[in-house]
């Protein structure tokens, strides 16, 4: 049984590929889900117009329905972006996109009270709340799928840092002479651990050696991804083994960071790359007990994570029932932060 959580809400994923809604009752059963391609090349405005449509179409259903009517929306969005004034400031995965003040769009469009939220923040409130981590006080959410992104909770409070930006596990940097990371600087645990990057490497295994297994599969499949370095690991490519092996390692020397410098009781692990590969995990245990400091490293438990595409709505139950009630969060009446 999940306790009571204030209003329901409306939650929003803005995702590269998709928007997906849902209406979220106090109980925390989700309702009236929708979802409609992303379709960024289409720009901004047409985005943002999407929103304002799947969360009207999501509340007039959800009143239909007799569900309880939403305290407000909140978004999940890609970082990096500024929740507390509610502006999308410029994701990697959203061409386009820079300083949108996506919170005031919606609001203005819908009426309700609107919030915006980095996707692994909400992700962490969600498995604390509700999943793996749950009633722990310090914890952290890591995905593992196309990129490295990460959640933290600290003394019960999410981590995010004075400009918003805090919890970017996955540009720890884990290698100083390592491959370039999408941000362009060297040897980050995404530009070696993530689905990108093992595609990466795959791509280059394939060329240098074409009689692999990889290569084998390459030429009956459309393109080299993590998944089939995967498949060719497991049919017993040695070289593709050694390619998941070092992305392990990378994110197990992340993860023992994150041990010594937070010293948290769970780390959940999401993502499509942590649910398909088990060894991942195991590869990471091993890793944080040997790079760690022994104490935080004998607490930590590691986790697979309990929710998957819903992780990133579930965290608006309770976070935008806190979200109205804090003054931080009040755009109206906050004053606007200067710049420095
Ligand atoms: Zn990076």
């Amino acid at each position: 049984m999940v306790e009571a959580a204030g209003q329901a809400v409306l939650a929003i994923d803005l995702g590269g590929t998709q928007i997906r809604a849902a209406h979220i009752s106090p109980d925390l059963t989700l309702s009236c889900r929708r979802a409609v391609p992303t379709a960024d090349e289409e720009g901004v405005d047409a985005v943002v117009d999407r929103i304002c449509d799947l969360a009207s179409d999501v509340r007039h259903q959800a009143a239909a329905s007799g569900l309880p009517a939403p305290a407000g929306i909140g978004i999940s969005s890609p970082g990096p972006l500024d929740q507390r004034r509610g502006i999308v400031v410029a994701p990697p995965n959203l061409s386009g996109w820079h300083d949108v003040p996506l919170a005031d769009r919606v609001e203005a469009a819908t009426g309700l009270r609107t919030f915006l939220e980095r996707d692994t923040n909400v992700a962490i409130v969600t498995e604390r709340r509700y999943g793996a981590a749950r009633g722990s006080r310090d914890a952290v959410y890591v995905t593992v799928s196309t990129g490295i992104g990460g959640g933290v909770v600290v003394d019960g409070h999410e981590l995010i840092g004075v400009d918003g930006t805090a919890g970017e596990v996955g540009h720890i940097t884990v290698d100083l002479d390592g491959p370039l990371c999408g941000d362009g600087q060297p040897g980050h645990a995404e530009a070696i651990g993530s689905g990108t990057a093992i595609a990466r490497e795959g791509r280059a295994l394939v060329e240098r050696d074409p009689s692999s297994t990889l290569a084998a599969l390459a030429r009956d499949a459309e393109e080299v991804d993590a998944a089939l370095v995967s498949r060719a690991a497991d049919a017993g490519d040695e070289a593709a083994r050694a390619i998941l092996d070092q992305a392990w390692i990378a994110i197990g020397a992340m993860a023992a960071s994150i041990v010594n410098l937070l010293n948290p009781e769970v780390i959940v692990f999401g993502g499509s790359i942590s649910v398909h590969r088990p060894d991942m995990l195991e590869a990471v245990r091993r890793e944080v007990s040997r790079r760690a400091f022994p104490i935080p490293a004998r607490r930590v438990r590691l986790e697979r994570a309990q929710h998957s595409d819903d992780v990133s709505l579930l965290g608006w139950l309770p976070l935008l029932n806190e979200r109205i009630a804090d003054p931080a969060f009040d755009r109206v009446a906050a004053p606007k932060l200067e710049e420095t």
